[in-house]
């Protein structure tokens, strides 16, 4: 179970798997990642993971060290060796040893790591009764800092908003921009829904192209669902019929407050309920297989 960790391509125990101290993905968090997911031993949309990370990697000039294909295959053997069908799936590919200055130039030989382990799922609780969540004062890197279409190392942004939502009480926390429109969350992205029309902030405010918001989009629509790509303020979220989030890990998680104010009827919704379904029975079938060919 998830003992097997994929380091630069070599199979070793968990207790071996280390990175030198001067890994700028340490020294400097400069290095992109993935989570991925698999459900009943099928990898749930591994070429849209792939493509998110290549292109992040791209962005911040980072040569990954094998092609998108060979990492696909690099993937679908850890979780083959670790004997996985449910499992989660972290990708980091770090710009590797260099010297104590920031100069990336001085990493000639990046790293790769692949872990596969067993999913931690969330409580039931989340999903029936629903999450209770905060904006936080901390706001969303801005496009001209660090476009947070890059999945980058560098979580500081996004840790920073967690702890203030953990503070009031709250496990996700919703993040602004500077002029106060809503955004995303720490890890999830966000959809709110006016009159049985789902909207969610569209990628190019700022927010992170979630891979399960790009599913929840697709399937709404080939269900007669209408969705719009729109930003909206706090005042909108606070009167939405619904609201709920999107994750890999979450997958799809009802929200019913936000900063003390009630969504709808304080319960999740039926239109949250209905994507729910479609969601989990799309997982069921979608999928790269890791053990047949
Ligand atoms: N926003 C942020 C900031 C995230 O880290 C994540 C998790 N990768 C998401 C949204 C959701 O993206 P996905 O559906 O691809 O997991």
């Amino acid at each position: 179970m998830g003992n097997w960790i994929n380091l630069n391509g070599k199979f070793v125990k968990r207790e071996e798997a280390k990175i030198s101290v001067f890994d700028h993905g340490l020294l400097y968090g400069d290095g992109v990642f993935e989570g991925l997911r698999s459900y009943n031993g099928r990898i749930f949309k591994l070429e849209e993971h792939l493509f998110r990370l290549y292109r992040s990697a791209h962005f911040i000039m980072l040569e990954p060290p094998i092609s998108k294909e060979e990492m696909g295959e690099e993937i679908i053997k850890t979780v083959r060796k670790n004997q996985l069908r449910d499992a989660y799936i972290r990708v980091v590919i770090t710009r590797g040893e260099g010297d104590l200055g920031l100069d990336p130039e001085k990493c000639p030989h990046p790293n790769y790591f692949i872990i596969a382990d067993r999913i931690q799922l969330y409580p039931k609780d989340f999903y029936e009764k629903g999450l209770e969540v905060v904006t936080v004062s901390i706001r969303r890197n801005p496009l001209y800092s660090l476009d947070p279409q890059v999945k980058s190392l560098n979580y500081l942004n996004n840790i920073l908003a967690k702890i203030e939502g953990r503070i009031a009480g709250c496990v996700e926390a919703i993040m602004l921009n500077q002029e106060g429109w809503v955004l995303e969350c720490t890890g999830d992205n966000i959809f709110i829904v006016e009159d049985g029309v789902l909207i969610t902030p569209p990628t190019y405010i700022g927010v992170l192209e979630g891979i399960t918001r790009n599913t929840v989009i697709e399937l709404a629509k080939k269900n007669n669902i209408e969705v719009k790509e729109e930003i909206f303020s706090c005042y909108r979220l606070y009167n939405a019929d619904e609201c709920f989030l999107t994750g890999t890990a979450a997958e799809i998680v009802p929200v019913v407050k936000v900063d003390g104010r009630r969504i709808g009827t304080g319960s999740p919704g039926p239109i949250t309920g209905r994507i729910r379904e479609i969601f989990r029975e799309y997982v069921s079938k979608e999928g790269t297989p890791v053990y047949e060919k």
